[in-house]
């Protein structure tokens, strides 16, 4: 699988360096990135969508301050690698490598989730940690930027494999973190099983009970609306785009891809808008349910996917209306090629490539949101941004988890906990003000309705004035 998308990511660059115009500062700082990484794929291809953003402040930007700044952010203050000893069911020994990005403490301590999944490397984490720092820049709340993980595949272990391995992965992280110096939460294959085994570890190291995951169990600190965080608030900031452009969620025809936490809480949100989503996935294929994936179908998936760890072609065992499509490949996803007003790419990066963009336009796709980091190749990116479809970045529509998770430290420092109203409400709040803000800073940078551009651009300037603040460190 991860080949499929290293391909995809080197067509994407090859493309951009033969087809865009880059100014020369940036092509400067993306050739470095290259000659000292060649390898990281992921991270090249993020670095280089973030610098077509700068490439349109840059000439205004005062070089001795600014231009520095940014040579200096696509460089992680610190990136720890580790071993993960850990013992099966069977008594064999298993080793596995663990990583943590510590990308950005300009903004607060360093904060972002971790991924266990066997496509993890450093490349991917440097990508999601690089991402993360414009992210919760956009939040509002003081939050740096990281990310980490492990190439631990979570897929077929038991429970007490999972809680090992959990155990092992934090005997080394926890001198590496704490509540003001790195609060990590969850991301693929890292659910509220894992964050409890991890924070479990991290308390029994340390002898003490602090803020120093997020996502955490109800009993132990976590915030309520945390799980539903990153898919509600795909669907609050999809929902003030669409109002700025006259349009609605209401009665419209939705497709999702995959179905862990961020896909099944955009489709409950999405159901509570009045739309119809058609479509869930994972990656050994997709269904397709015409009828639409109700409030209680929904619920079906909940308890196959968080529960019984199952797969989503049960889903059309269960369900005879709908149809399964298994995954083939490198070419077109055919869960992109199905006719629908709004897509929500909400499974991992570039799981949408040139051909799913042109089947999605060809079809009249009016809105993407991305719910996933960075689904869409570089290629994909722009024909939507050329053919007028609203696109939400990463880096704001899927902010909403982040920030629930900054409010989730809040209520820890205070020893507090919000209602699930309060919370809710207060999510509301944040996205709609990421809202406004990238889309100011379209307006004043780039174009109506590039919120691409917006993103980076509103994400970049407040994290370069901290640094600067602070001696350019
Ligand atoms: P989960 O592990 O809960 O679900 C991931 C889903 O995506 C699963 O359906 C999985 O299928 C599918 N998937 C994962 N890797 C691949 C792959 N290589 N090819 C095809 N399908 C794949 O993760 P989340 O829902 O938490 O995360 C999904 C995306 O959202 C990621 O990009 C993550 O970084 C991003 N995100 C998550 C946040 C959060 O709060 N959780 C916050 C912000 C962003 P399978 O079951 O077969 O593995």
């Amino acid at each position: 699988m991860r080949e499929n998308f290293l391909i995809v990511a080197d067509k994407a660059k090859d493309y951009l360096l033969k087809e865009t115009k880059v100014n020369q500062i940036t092509e400067k700082i993306y050739q470095h990135v290259c000659q000292l990484d060649p390898d990281q794929k992921e991270f090249q291809q993020a670095v280089y969508t973030f610098l077509l953003s700068m490439d349109k402040i840059v000439d205004e930007l005062p070089e001795v301050t600014y231009h520095k700044v940014i040579e200096r952010m696509v460089e992680p203050e610190r990136v720890i690698i580790f071993r993960v000893p850990w013992i099966d069911d069977e008594g064999q020994l298993q080793i596995n490598r663990g990583f943590r990005v510590q990308q950005s403490s300009a903004l607060g301590p360093y904060k972002g989730g971790l991924r266990l999944h066997p496509s993890v490397n450093l490349s991917i984490m440097k990508f999601l940690a690089f991402e993360q720092v414009f992210k919760n820049s956009l939040t509002g709340l003081p939050m740096g930027g990281g990310k980490g993980g492990s190439d631990f595949n979570p897929k077929g272990k038991s429970d007490a494999e999972v809680m090992r391995f959990c155990q092992s992965f934090m005997s080394e992280l926890f001198r590496h973190i704490g509540p003001d110096t790195d609060v990590p939460a969850g991301d693929i294959g890292v659910g509220a099983r894992e964050v409890g085994f991890l924070f479990g570890q991290y308390k029994r190291l340390t002898n003490s009970f602090t803020g120093v995951l997020t996502g955490k169990g109800q009993s132990f600190g976590g915030s309520l609306i945390r799980p539903e965080a990153t898919g509600y608030g795909l669907v609050y900031i999809s929902n003030e785009i669409l109002k700025g452009e006259g349009k609605t969620l209401e009665g419209k025809t939705c497709l999702v891809s995959g179905s862990g936490n961020v896909a099944q809480y955009t489709v409950e949100k999405l159901n509570s808008f009045g739309a119809k989503v058609v479509t869930l996935s994972d990656s050994s294929g997709m269904i397709y349910d015409e009828e639409g994936i109700t409030a209680e179908k929904l619920e079906y998936v909940k308890q196959l996917k968080n529960v019984k760890r199952g797969r989503i072609r049960e889903y059309s065992e269960k369900y005879k209306g709908a149809t399964y499509i298994p995954r083939s490949g490198n070419g077109a996803n055919p869960l992109w090629d199905i006719k629908a007003d709004y897509a929500f790419p909400c499974a991992t990066q570039n799981e949408i490539n040139l051909e799913d963009a042109n089947n999605l336009v060809k079809n009249g796709i009016k809105l993407i949101g991305e719910g996933a980091n960075m689904p869409c190749v570089a290629e994909a990116e722009k024909l939507f941004l050329e053919k007028g479809v609203l696109l939400a970045p990463a880096k704001a529509a899927n902010a909403g988890g982040v920030a629930v998770s900054g409010l989730e430290m809040s209520q820890n420092s205070m020893r507090l906990k919000w209602t699930r109203e309060e919370v809710d409400s207060k999510l509301q709040g944040i996205m709609k003000g990421i809202y406004d803000n990238i889309s100011a800073a379209a307006d004043k940078y780039s174009e109506h309705n590039n919120f691409v551009d917006g993103a980076n651009i509103a994400g970049f300037l407040k994290v370069a004035d901290a640094m600067i603040a602070q001696g350019y460190v």
